[in-house]
């Protein structure tokens, strides 16, 4: 019978196709694993995060490792290249892999510049530890900055910017923290208030008279901090402030109360530039 004849065919044919794929599939594997894939501005998945990840790790900041080669993974990879004396191209091909496997990361303190401390100035600047203009320059400011980030990040205060602060800026960016708001709201959420929201700075300006002290919670006022009227908010909750971002409800003031906030920013200009708003606030879970 003709269909006989076709199963006998057929299936030495589809054992040997199994067999093809399979030598396929284990060789992709390795080759995702091995880290040897060719990878380039819109390719996505596994191979990309894990790219990220080494990026972030090692001071290329590049934000969250989500697994999308976007703008600023391009823009990283632009900076290792340029720096590592690699073709300066945005692929990342066997010689970009090699120069970021045996890249070497210095320490970074007061007093030293170069391109690294201008990428750890602009990170740092984005997470709301102000540096400043990003000049470069390891001043007083970035001195500052690190000195936040350390200590509220669980990092030895020691303005050195070693292998304990790389890792933790990394983990920061692993996180998907909201950052400028507009748009990227939670999904997951306890409850929405509608609320008036006006914003200050640590200046004395906004903080007369009690200047240079830190939230009534006892964290330094920078971006992040918001203040509430406790029997609204309870203080220490995380919530998020449409337009604003991600925030820990960590200060009180006089003219807050009921459904008002304010939201701090690192600068007096900022808090200008932010006016009085109707938002939304989400109250997120502990
Ligand atoms: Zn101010």
């Amino acid at each position: 019978m003709l269909g006989d004849k076709l199963n006998r065919n057929i299936v030495p044919i589809f054992i040997a196709c199994l067999f093809l794929w399979v030598l396929f599939i284990g060789v992709g594997q390795a080759l995702a694993v091995e880290g040897t894939e060719t990878l380039f501005a819109g390719c996505s998945g596994t191979s990309v995060a894990q790219l990220q990840n080494s990026l972030n790790l090692n001071g290329y900041y590049c934000g969250p490792a989500d697994g999308k080669f976007g703008p600023r993974t391009s823009q990283a990879v632009l900076a290792l290249q340029k720096e590592n004396h690699c073709t300066v191209d945005g692929i990342v091909g066997p010689q970009t892999r090699q120069a970021l496997a045996t890249y070497q990361p210095r320490k970074l303190f007061a007093g030293l510049s170069g391109p690294d401390v201008a990428r750890l100035q602009q990170t740092l600047n984005e997470r709301g530890y102000d540096c400043g203009t990003v000049d470069g320059k390891f001043g007083p400011r970035t001195y500052q900055a690190v000195l936040a980030f350390q200590r509220k990040n669980g990092c030895q205060a020691d303005g050195i910017v070693g292998p304990e602060m790389r890792k933790a800026l990394a983990r920061y960016s692993q996180s998907t923290v909201p950052s400028r708001g507009n748009g990227d709201l939670p999904t997951r959420y306890v409850r929405v208030l509608d609320m008036k929201a006006t914003a200050y700075c640590p200046c004395n300006k906004c903080n007369y008279p009690y200047s240079g002290q830190p939230s009534a919670i006892g964290l330094p006022l920078q971006k992040g901090i918001v203040a509430v009227d406790p029997d609204v908010i309870k203080l220490g909750t995380r919530i998020y402030v449409e337009g604003y971002g991600e925030a820990i409800a960590a200060d009180t003031g006089n003219a807050i109360k009921g459904n008002r906030i304010d939201v701090c920013f690192s600068t007096h200009q900022e808090a200008l530039n932010w006016g009085i708003r109707t938002v939304k606030v989400y109250i997120l879970p502990d």
